[in-house]
Protein backbone atom coordinates (compact mmCIF):
# COMPACT_ATOMS: atom_id res chain seq x y z
CA UNK A 1 0.00 0.00 0.00
CA UNK A 2 2.72 2.19 1.08
CA UNK A 3 4.57 1.31 -2.08
CA UNK A 4 2.20 1.81 -4.35
CA UNK A 5 1.32 5.56 -3.14
CA UNK A 6 5.02 6.29 -2.77
CA UNK A 7 4.86 4.91 -6.56
CA UNK A 8 2.04 7.60 -7.24
CA UNK A 9 3.56 10.54 -6.24
CA UNK A 10 7.07 9.40 -8.38
CA UNK A 11 4.59 9.30 -11.25
CA UNK A 12 2.53 12.68 -9.74
CA UNK A 13 5.86 14.34 -9.88
CA UNK A 14 7.45 13.20 -12.95
CA UNK A 15 4.36 14.06 -14.91
CA UNK A 16 4.69 17.57 -13.36
CA UNK A 17 8.14 18.37 -14.07
CA UNK A 18 7.57 16.99 -17.87
CA UNK A 19 4.00 18.98 -18.31
CA UNK A 20 6.28 21.49 -17.00
CA UNK A 21 8.92 21.89 -19.24
CA UNK A 22 6.57 21.72 -22.10
CA UNK A 23 4.31 24.04 -20.81
CA UNK A 24 7.63 26.72 -20.58
CA UNK A 25 8.57 25.50 -24.48
CA UNK A 26 4.81 26.26 -25.75
CA UNK A 27 5.02 29.07 -23.53
CA UNK A 28 1.63 30.65 -21.70
CA UNK A 29 0.47 29.44 -18.71
CA UNK A 30 1.83 32.22 -16.97
CA UNK A 31 -1.38 34.62 -16.17
CA UNK A 32 -2.80 34.37 -12.63
CA UNK A 33 -5.07 31.93 -12.41
CA UNK A 34 -7.60 33.98 -10.36
CA UNK A 35 -7.74 37.51 -12.35
CA UNK A 36 -5.86 36.45 -15.26
CA UNK A 37 -3.40 39.13 -15.27
CA UNK A 38 0.48 38.91 -15.85
CA UNK A 39 3.41 38.02 -13.12
CA UNK A 40 4.48 41.20 -11.08
CA UNK A 41 7.81 39.38 -9.31
CA UNK A 42 9.09 36.45 -8.89
CA UNK A 43 9.65 35.30 -6.12
CA UNK A 44 10.97 31.46 -5.77
CA UNK A 45 12.28 29.28 -8.37
CA UNK A 46 12.13 24.88 -8.09
CA UNK A 47 13.11 22.48 -10.89
CA UNK A 48 14.60 25.29 -13.05
CA UNK A 49 10.94 24.99 -15.07
CA UNK A 50 8.70 26.30 -12.44
CA UNK A 51 8.62 29.72 -10.18
CA UNK A 52 6.59 31.31 -7.92
CA UNK A 53 5.35 34.97 -8.48
CA UNK A 54 2.74 37.39 -6.98
CA UNK A 55 -0.35 38.63 -9.53
CA UNK A 56 0.63 42.50 -10.95
CA UNK A 57 -3.42 43.21 -10.14
CA UNK A 58 -5.25 40.62 -7.08
CA UNK A 59 -1.46 40.27 -5.32
CA UNK A 60 -2.31 36.36 -5.48
CA UNK A 61 1.06 34.63 -5.20
CA UNK A 62 1.18 31.42 -7.64
CA UNK A 63 2.92 28.97 -9.37
CA UNK A 64 3.95 29.48 -13.22
CA UNK A 65 3.48 26.90 -15.58
CA UNK A 66 0.24 27.30 -14.16
CA UNK A 67 -2.74 24.41 -14.34
CA UNK A 68 -6.11 25.37 -15.51
CA UNK A 69 -9.80 24.09 -14.40
CA UNK A 70 -9.22 20.54 -16.42
CA UNK A 71 -6.13 19.62 -15.20
CA UNK A 72 -6.86 20.65 -12.12
CA UNK A 73 -9.78 18.42 -11.80
CA UNK A 74 -7.98 15.41 -13.51
CA UNK A 75 -5.42 15.92 -10.90
CA UNK A 76 -8.11 15.48 -8.04
CA UNK A 77 -9.83 12.60 -9.26
CA UNK A 78 -7.29 10.60 -10.31
CA UNK A 79 -3.53 11.65 -8.71
CA UNK A 80 -4.10 13.23 -5.53
CA UNK A 81 -2.55 11.30 -2.94
CA UNK A 82 -1.67 12.73 0.63
CA UNK A 83 -1.99 9.63 2.94
CA UNK A 84 -5.15 9.60 5.37
CA UNK A 85 -6.51 12.70 4.06
CA UNK A 86 -7.32 10.86 0.43
CA UNK A 87 -7.31 6.83 1.31
CA UNK A 88 -10.29 6.08 2.59
CA UNK A 89 -10.69 4.36 5.27
CA UNK A 90 -12.22 0.57 5.94
CA UNK A 91 -15.25 -0.09 7.63
CA UNK A 92 -14.21 -1.25 10.72
CA UNK A 93 -11.46 1.34 10.79
CA UNK A 94 -14.49 4.40 10.19
CA UNK A 95 -16.30 2.32 12.99
CA UNK A 96 -13.72 3.01 15.13
CA UNK A 97 -13.01 6.76 14.24
CA UNK A 98 -16.85 7.58 15.09
CA UNK A 99 -16.80 5.72 18.23
CA UNK A 100 -13.93 7.49 19.33
CA UNK A 101 -15.05 10.80 17.53
CA UNK A 102 -11.82 11.09 15.95
CA UNK A 103 -9.68 11.98 19.34
CA UNK A 104 -7.02 10.04 18.21
CA UNK A 105 -6.91 10.92 14.53
CA UNK A 106 -4.78 13.27 12.74
CA UNK A 107 -7.93 14.06 11.48
CA UNK A 108 -9.35 15.86 14.86
CA UNK A 109 -11.34 18.53 14.39
CA UNK A 110 -10.87 20.03 17.86
CA UNK A 111 -8.45 23.14 16.37
CA UNK A 112 -11.32 23.72 14.24
CA UNK A 113 -14.04 23.68 16.76
CA UNK A 114 -11.96 25.72 18.88
CA UNK A 115 -11.21 28.53 16.26
CA UNK A 116 -15.07 28.67 15.48
CA UNK A 117 -16.68 28.89 19.33
CA UNK A 118 -13.88 31.62 19.72
CA UNK A 119 -15.39 33.48 16.71
CA UNK A 120 -18.90 32.97 18.13
CA UNK A 121 -20.21 30.51 15.90
CA UNK A 122 -23.14 28.56 18.06
CA UNK A 123 -24.66 25.33 17.64
CA UNK A 124 -27.23 25.41 14.86
CA UNK A 125 -25.56 27.75 12.89
CA UNK A 126 -25.57 26.83 9.40
CA UNK A 127 -22.27 25.89 8.11
CA UNK A 128 -21.03 25.35 4.40
CA UNK A 129 -17.89 22.89 4.52
CA UNK A 130 -15.86 23.65 0.84
CA UNK A 131 -13.84 20.73 -0.39
CA UNK A 132 -14.79 18.31 2.58
CA UNK A 133 -12.88 15.51 1.13
CA UNK A 134 -14.21 12.14 2.80
CA UNK A 135 -16.19 14.20 5.17
CA UNK A 136 -14.39 13.72 8.71
CA UNK A 137 -14.55 17.27 9.41
CA UNK A 138 -17.91 17.51 8.35
CA UNK A 139 -18.87 14.72 10.10
CA UNK A 140 -17.52 16.12 13.17
CA UNK A 141 -18.76 19.98 12.42
CA UNK A 142 -22.07 18.33 12.58
CA UNK A 143 -21.59 15.86 15.81
CA UNK A 144 -20.43 19.55 17.18
CA UNK A 145 -24.01 20.55 16.70
CA UNK A 146 -23.79 22.83 13.52
CA UNK A 147 -26.18 22.13 10.54
CA UNK A 148 -23.62 21.36 7.71
CA UNK A 149 -23.95 20.82 4.12
CA UNK A 150 -20.74 20.24 2.12
CA UNK A 151 -18.77 20.05 -1.31
CA UNK A 152 -15.97 17.47 -2.36
CA UNK A 153 -14.41 17.85 -6.46
CA UNK A 154 -13.56 14.20 -6.28
CA UNK A 155 -16.34 11.87 -6.69
CA UNK A 156 -15.03 8.90 -4.89
CA UNK A 157 -14.43 11.02 -1.35
CA UNK A 158 -18.04 13.12 -1.79
CA UNK A 159 -19.93 9.45 -2.38
CA UNK A 160 -18.07 8.07 0.90
CA UNK A 161 -18.23 10.97 2.55
CA UNK A 162 -22.36 10.91 1.87
CA UNK A 163 -22.65 7.13 2.21
CA UNK A 164 -20.36 6.36 5.12
CA UNK A 165 -20.86 9.58 6.96
CA UNK A 166 -24.29 11.08 6.32
CA UNK A 167 -22.66 14.08 5.17
CA UNK A 168 -25.36 16.31 3.31
CA UNK A 169 -24.12 17.18 -0.24
CA UNK A 170 -26.73 19.51 -2.13
CA UNK A 171 -26.28 20.18 -5.41
CA UNK A 172 -23.96 22.99 -6.09
CA UNK A 173 -26.19 24.54 -8.63
CA UNK A 174 -29.38 24.25 -6.70
CA UNK A 175 -28.10 25.58 -3.19
CA UNK A 176 -29.92 28.77 -2.82
CA UNK A 177 -28.00 32.55 -2.09
CA UNK A 178 -27.66 33.74 1.91
CA UNK A 179 -28.53 31.17 3.26
CA UNK A 180 -25.53 30.27 5.96
CA UNK A 181 -24.20 31.29 8.86
CA UNK A 182 -20.45 29.98 8.18
CA UNK A 183 -18.70 29.15 4.87
CA UNK A 184 -15.73 27.06 6.07
CA UNK A 185 -12.68 25.77 4.93
CA UNK A 186 -9.57 23.71 5.71
CA UNK A 187 -6.49 23.86 3.55
CA UNK A 188 -8.90 24.17 0.27
CA UNK A 189 -8.18 27.74 -0.50
CA UNK A 190 -4.42 26.52 -2.08
CA UNK A 191 -5.58 23.89 -4.54
CA UNK A 192 -8.81 25.11 -5.80
CA UNK A 193 -8.38 26.53 -9.81
CA UNK A 194 -9.60 30.19 -9.00
CA UNK A 195 -9.11 31.42 -5.20
CA UNK A 196 -11.29 34.70 -6.62
CA UNK A 197 -14.49 32.18 -8.19
CA UNK A 198 -14.04 30.05 -3.88
CA UNK A 199 -14.39 33.81 -2.21
CA UNK A 200 -17.24 35.02 -4.86
CA UNK A 201 -19.27 31.20 -4.01
CA UNK A 202 -18.41 31.81 -0.38
CA UNK A 203 -19.94 35.32 -0.24
CA UNK A 204 -22.96 34.42 -2.47
CA UNK A 205 -23.76 31.67 -0.03
CA UNK A 206 -23.48 33.61 3.57
CA UNK A 207 -26.17 35.51 5.27
CA UNK A 208 -25.41 39.41 5.46
CA UNK A 209 -23.14 39.29 8.30
CA UNK A 210 -22.18 35.85 7.87
CA UNK A 211 -18.78 34.38 8.12
CA UNK A 212 -16.14 33.07 5.49
CA UNK A 213 -13.79 31.25 7.31
CA UNK A 214 -10.83 29.37 5.88
CA UNK A 215 -7.69 27.59 7.29
CA UNK A 216 -4.65 27.22 4.83
CA UNK A 217 -0.25 27.31 4.38
CA UNK A 218 0.57 30.90 5.39
CA UNK A 219 2.19 32.51 2.36
CA UNK A 220 3.44 35.56 3.79
CA UNK A 221 6.54 37.06 3.74
CA UNK A 222 6.78 36.97 7.73
CA UNK A 223 6.34 33.11 8.13
CA UNK A 224 9.01 33.13 5.20
CA UNK A 225 11.69 34.83 6.75
CA UNK A 226 11.41 32.99 10.43
CA UNK A 227 10.68 29.34 8.27
CA UNK A 228 12.17 29.68 4.84
CA UNK A 229 12.83 26.41 4.01
CA UNK A 230 9.16 25.18 5.07
CA UNK A 231 8.15 28.17 3.04
CA UNK A 232 10.19 27.06 -0.11
CA UNK A 233 8.37 23.43 0.26
CA UNK A 234 4.44 24.92 0.47
CA UNK A 235 3.95 25.93 -2.85
CA UNK A 236 4.30 23.37 -5.92
CA UNK A 237 2.23 20.79 -7.82
CA UNK A 238 -0.54 20.34 -5.25
CA UNK A 239 -0.57 23.80 -3.67
CA UNK A 240 -0.36 26.00 -7.18
CA UNK A 241 -0.85 29.42 -4.86
CA UNK A 242 -0.28 30.82 -1.50
CA UNK A 243 -2.29 32.98 0.64
CA UNK A 244 -1.15 35.79 2.74
CA UNK A 245 -2.37 39.35 4.36
CA UNK A 246 -1.21 41.20 1.03
CA UNK A 247 -4.04 39.49 -1.39
CA UNK A 248 -6.40 39.06 1.98
CA UNK A 249 -6.26 43.32 1.98
CA UNK A 250 -6.74 43.65 -1.49
CA UNK A 251 -9.35 40.98 -2.38
CA UNK A 252 -11.54 42.32 0.78
CA UNK A 253 -10.70 46.27 1.08
CA UNK A 254 -13.82 46.75 2.42
CA UNK A 255 -14.91 43.99 4.65
CA UNK A 256 -14.14 43.61 8.31
CA UNK A 257 -11.18 40.78 8.53
CA UNK A 258 -9.09 38.96 10.80
CA UNK A 259 -5.77 37.59 10.18
CA UNK A 260 -4.07 35.00 12.30
CA UNK A 261 -1.50 32.18 12.41
CA UNK A 262 -0.84 28.88 14.64
CA UNK A 263 1.33 26.10 14.41
CA UNK A 264 -0.47 22.92 12.98
CA UNK A 265 -1.52 21.61 16.28
CA UNK A 266 -4.35 19.57 17.18
CA UNK A 267 -6.36 20.25 20.25
CA UNK A 268 -7.22 23.96 21.78
CA UNK A 269 -4.33 26.13 22.22
CA UNK A 270 -5.52 29.04 24.34
CA UNK A 271 -2.77 31.72 23.33
CA UNK A 272 -3.42 31.26 19.93
CA UNK A 273 -7.39 31.54 20.46
CA UNK A 274 -7.24 34.43 22.23
CA UNK A 275 -6.30 36.94 19.11
CA UNK A 276 -9.65 35.03 17.46
CA UNK A 277 -12.04 35.59 20.63
CA UNK A 278 -10.83 39.30 20.89
CA UNK A 279 -11.67 40.06 16.89
CA UNK A 280 -14.61 42.54 17.22
CA UNK A 281 -15.29 42.38 13.95
CA UNK A 282 -15.52 46.03 13.75
CA UNK A 283 -12.17 46.88 11.89
CA UNK A 284 -11.07 46.65 8.50
CA UNK A 285 -8.33 44.96 9.43
CA UNK A 286 -7.30 43.21 12.13
CA UNK A 287 -4.02 41.01 12.59
CA UNK A 288 -3.33 38.45 15.57
CA UNK A 289 0.75 37.14 13.88
CA UNK A 290 1.69 35.82 10.84
CA UNK A 291 4.68 33.96 12.55
CA UNK A 292 3.10 30.12 11.73
CA UNK A 293 2.77 27.31 9.41
CA UNK A 294 -0.95 27.83 9.46
CA UNK A 295 -2.94 30.69 8.54
CA UNK A 296 -6.60 31.38 9.25
CA UNK A 297 -8.58 34.53 8.25
CA UNK A 298 -12.27 35.00 8.69
CA UNK A 299 -14.21 37.63 6.75
CA UNK A 300 -17.45 39.14 7.40
CA UNK A 301 -20.03 39.02 4.78
CA UNK A 302 -21.22 42.71 3.85
CA UNK A 303 -23.43 44.19 1.13
CA UNK A 304 -19.86 45.66 -0.42
CA UNK A 305 -18.45 42.05 -0.71
CA UNK A 306 -17.88 40.51 -3.66
ZN1 LIG B 1 -4.45 37.91 -10.10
Amino acid sequence: MIAASMLQRLRNKAGYLLSSVGKRLAGGHRNCPSCGAAPAERLDQKWLVTSFCRCERCQLLYRIPTSDARENEAFYQEDYTEGFTTDLPSAAEIQDLIATRFANSEKNYAHYLAVLRALGVSPGARLFDYGCSWGYGSHQLAAAGYEVDAFEISRPRAAYARSQLGVSMPEMEALPSASYDVFFSAHVIEHVPSPSAMIALGMRLLKPGGLFVCFCPNGSLTFRQRAPRDWHLMWGQSHPQLIDEVFLRHAFPQQPLFIHSAPLLHGAQPEHLSPVSGWSRQSDVHFGNLDHVELLFAVVQTPSCG
